[in-house]
Formats: structure tokens, sequence, C-alpha cells
């Protein structure tokens, strides 16, 4: 998820583009203008992450959003015809703010066909279904949302801030607003001793929802984070490769979803896989199965790797 961010540079009059340090983006925004509206992560909690420790939060001012904006309008478009609003969580900007933001997009960049951002339940819940609406209306399409378990009990014990029946909600909002909802979840996110209850009600939690899109990644206690502090102390037990294998076999095999791009194709990943999961799932749980039989080391991607 580091960025090799094309559309990061310098702007005209100097000052970086990026005045928080290192900004990351999700895979497929790889081709994406990236807009830098707020620095950092408002909550920047979670026990397993460390993308944004360095960073205190702020959002941008609309001023120095509108001048990157304009530098912008001077360069070429994005091949994707997208633009991505970083940090963590711009969805958590006010609402009048992020209208500015997406009118001034809109009218500057001509060629942007689509909006999308990190967001997370705090953020989502923040704005009411008629805010969402506006948002949508004025290019906002797709928001990624770290939802991570389905199980309360891991979500708490990583400080995600949110419950399962928030994220519910969330995504209740944002289909109603018209909003893609694009999933992330990690695998090994229980630890060994509470892997298959993760497992199966993260399963649970995206039949419910129903997303579009789901990304499987495969958590990874980064050093200086709470969970690679846990881990350390022996209070933390991360599944090994087999054991992440059985809980991606498990969310592949227990999830309901109508019509969802299934990806675990994530550097993290041992077993990359993008499918149609309600076309392909006979496929991919053959393809799982004959890893998890075998165990052999060499059908996995090797851990010099994988990557965060
Ligand atoms: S909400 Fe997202 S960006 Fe913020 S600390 Fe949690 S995982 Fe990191």
């Amino acid at each position: 998820m580091v960025l090799p961010a094309p559309f990061v540079t310098t702007a005209t009059d100097g000052r970086s583009l990026v005045p928080g340090g290192q900004v990351y983006r999700p895979p497929s925004e790889a081709d994406s203008l990236l807009l830098q509206v707020t620095i950092g992560c408002s909550h920047n909690r979670c026990s397993y992450c460390a993308m944004y420790r360095e960073k205190r939060f702020a959002i941008r001012p609309l001023a120095e959003v509108e001048s990157l904006v304009a530098a912008f309008a001077q360069g070429p478009a994005a091949p994707s015809g997208r633009v991505f609003l970083c940090d963590g969580d711009a969805l958590i900007a006010p609402q009048t703010y992020l209208i500015n933001v997406l009118q001034r997009i809109a009218t500057a960049l001509p060629w942007v066909r689509s909006v999308a951002t990190y967001g997370d339940c705090r953020s989502i819940l923040r704005k009411t279904p008629s805010e969402l609406k506006a948002l949508a209306d004025l290019g906002l399409r797709m928001v990624y949302h770290g939802v991570e378990t389905g199980d309360d009990h891991a979500m708490a014990a990583v400080v995600k801030g949110a419950r399962r029946a928030e994220v519910i909600e969330a995504a209740d909002r944002l289909r109603q607003a018209g909003i893609r909802h694009s999933v992330i979840v990690l695998l090994g996110l229980g630890g060994v001793q509470g892997s298959e209850r993760h497992a199966l009600e993260t399963a649970s939690l995206l039949t419910r929802i129903d997303p579009p899109f789901v990304g499987a990644l495969t958590v990874t206690p980064v050093p200086g984070t709470p969970l690679w502090q846990a881990q350390q102390e022996g209070t933390f037990v991360l599944p090994d490769p087999w054991g992440m294998l059985q809980e991606l076999r498990t969310l592949v095999a227990e999830s309901a979803l109508t019509a969802c791009q299934f990806a675990s194709n994530h550097a993290s990943n041992y077993l990359p896989m993008r499918a149609l999961l309600s076309r392909d799932r006979g496929a991919m749980l053959e393809a799982i199965d004959q890893v998890l039989t075998k165990r052999d080391a060499e059908l996995l991607r090797p851990e010099w790797r994988r990557g965060l």
C-alpha cells in the first residue's frame, strides 16, 4: 500500500504536495490522482496500524486544497479518470468542506469521472443519508472501509473504534446514497485463539452487508505498534500461514454475496486470488483446499515477497 505516487510531486510554488509525509492508497487507486485533503488519521489508535503514527491529524485548509487542485489542473489527466482523497479518513472532514472540495475538483478537473476515499464507521455515520447522497451527486463514488472483522471481540481488542452493528448501519447508508462500499478485512486479526470466530463472524457480516468489493489482507504486526508488542509478550499469537488460509477458506465458503469481486491478491497474503465470488466460489475453494491438503510452503507466496 505504500505509494509509488505518480501525482504526488512538488507544487508549482515549491511546497511539497505531501506535507504530512508518506501517503497511502488502495492498490486499485494506482492510476488515480492523489489529493491529500487530510493529514493522518483522526482515530489513529488501531493496534495493528502503523500508517499514520507519526502524523498529527489535521484537515488541510480549503485554500491550500484549492491551490493543489489548481496546480493539478495544469498537469495531465489521471489515466483512470479518478481522484483519490487522502489521507486515512478524509470522509471525516465536515460536509461543507467536502462539498467545496468536490465542487472544486468538478470545476477545475473536467476529466474526473469519480472520486474515492477511505472512510470508517465514525466518518460514514457522522454524515446523514442525505449528506452522503449530496457527496455522491458531486462525484464521490467509492468508500474504502477497513472493517477488518465482523467479530465484536476482535474489533474491541484491536481498538477499532467501531462495532459490528455500526458497520451494518454504515453499509446501509452508503448503499442508500449510491456510494460503492469496498470492504477490507484482515486475516489473522483474532489471533490463533479467536481465529475461527473471527472468520465466521466476518463471513456473516459480509453476507449481511453484501458489498460489491472485498479485499482480504493478512495482518502483519509492525514493530512499534501495540499488536507487535502483544506478540512479543505472547498475549497475541498470529496464526501460521495454514491458519491464515483456513480463515480465507471460511470467508470464501461462508460468505453469501450477490455480486462481489473478492480479492486476496494484496502483497501481505500467502495465496493471491481475485474472483467474482458468486461465480467462482467452487474454483477458489478447490485451489485453497489443494494448498491446505499438500501443506507445501512452495505453494505459498514466500515471506520475502510478502509486504504491507
Ligand atoms: S482507522 Fe485505519 S488508518 Fe486509522 S488507525 Fe485504524 S487502520 Fe489505521
